[in-house]
């Protein structure tokens, strides 16, 4: 046993400094990026933001919002090859990745869907421990299989799986264990580490050898996201902020909500319509039991079900992020989304803000 005492930061342990800027205005600040792949050495041009490969989020009609703002999807995968082929006129393969796990029938099934869609150009392989013997394997056999295509693979959240996941062909690795809004792991399990700390050393790892980094999983507000790309994030993936949308799919439940309050007149009681939508996580036992018909014996759930406000279109999201990530950037004078790393500098907090109000909301 060992015990490492450096100490790991989350995005609520910091809060960006402000600097000295000539921007005028947000509306200066360009949030594309280009890049340039290192295995496939496709390029790639947009705002690297990505909805996650959960139900409720990573679902077509959301990938069809996104990539009408410049953003990406990682598409469920439980789409089949058939529900995919339907939608290829309207997907543009610029802003969507087809999602994996790395069993023979999950590759049979990619081998299908690629041979279809010959215009599909982004693969997300995609398990909750990137460090298996395996993982590492079936990596292996998609790039040898797929020399152009990108590949995205995790979760890890360490330098070294970083790189040995790039060696084994990967573009982009995926960075991530126990950070998400429906994610049980660190509960279940005792693994995790501070998401902050885990894209600053896996962002240097992963850079060193020209490949890039995703974050997955932590980020709640518009903050989060702009520190996860401070921290060196190329691209900050979204589960819980892009979920609650008409575009997920998920039922909308009313509920009406006693206000303890009485009408003056009638002295009738006052309730408050409240409307929500289901979210869980692709770990949790709803998931398992929706695309698999059961919890297999052999494993718990690693993942919650929860209720979360309903939130209408997901435009009024896009929106709002870009908005806060323009902002975090014309704070520090950055002028584009590249430059906001090198203008980052982290410090070290103990109240990230004031929640006085928080719950005084109308
Ligand atoms: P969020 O943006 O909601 O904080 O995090 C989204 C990420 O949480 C996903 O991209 C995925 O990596 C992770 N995730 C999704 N479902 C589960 C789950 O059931 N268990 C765990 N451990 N992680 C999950």
């Amino acid at each position: 046993m060992r015990i490492e005492f450096d100490e790991k930061l989350d995005f609520s342990d910091v809060l960006i400094r402000p600097k000295r800027s000539t921007l005028a205005s947000r509306k200066e600040v360009d949030l594309q990026r280009e890049y340039t792949f290192k295995h496939s050495k496709q390029t790639w041009k947009g705002i690297p933001i990505m909805a996650a490969n959960m139900d409720g989020v990573g679902t077509i009609t959301l990938a069809k919002s996104l990539q009408e703002h410049g953003l990406f999807t990682c598409l469920v995968k439980s789409y089949s090859v058939q529900d995919i082929t339907k939608q290829s006129n309207v997907l543009n393969p610029e802003h969507f990745a087809v999602s994996t796990g790395t069993s023979k029938r999950d590759f049979e099934s990619l081998k299908e869907t690629l041979q279809l869609n010959p215009a599909i150009k982004f693969i997300c392989i995609d398990v909750a421990n990137g460090y298996s013997e395996h993982f590492g394997a079936f990596v292996q056999k998609v790039r040898e299989t797929y020399p152009s295509h990108v590949i995205i693979a995790g979760n890890v959240v360490t330098a070294d799986m970083t790189q040995e996941l790039i060696l084994r062909g990967a573009d982009i690795v995926k960075v991530g264990i126990g950070p998400g809004s429906v994610c049980t792991t660190r509960i279940q399990t005792g693994v995790g580490y501070p998401q902050l700390s885990a894209i600053i050393e896996c962002a240097d790892a992963a850079h060193g050898l020209g490949a890039h980094i995703i974050s997955d999983g932590g980020c709640t507000c518009p903050g989060d996201v702009a520190k996860a790309f401070g921290a060196g994030a190329d691209f900050v993936m979204l589960g819980g902020m892009f979920a609650g949308h008409d575009e997920g799919g998920g039922q909308v439940i009313t509920e009406y909500h006693n206000t303890h309050q009485r009408n003056q007149v009638t002295h009738e009681p006052i309730y408050k319509e409240l409307k929500f939508v289901e979210f869980y996580g692709m770990s949790s036992s709803t998931a398992m039991i929706k695309h698999h018909g059961e919890v297999a014996e052999y494993r718990s759930s690693e993942g919650r079900t929860v209720k979360i406000p309903y939130k209408g279109q997901v435009e009024t999201t896009i929106k709002d992020i870009l908005g806060g990530i323009r902002s975090t950037c014309t704070y520090v004078g950055a002028p584009t989304l590249k430059q906001l790393s090198k203008c980052t500098t982290f410090i070290r907090v103990h109240r990230q803000y004031n929640d006085v109000f928080v719950n005084s909301k109308h």
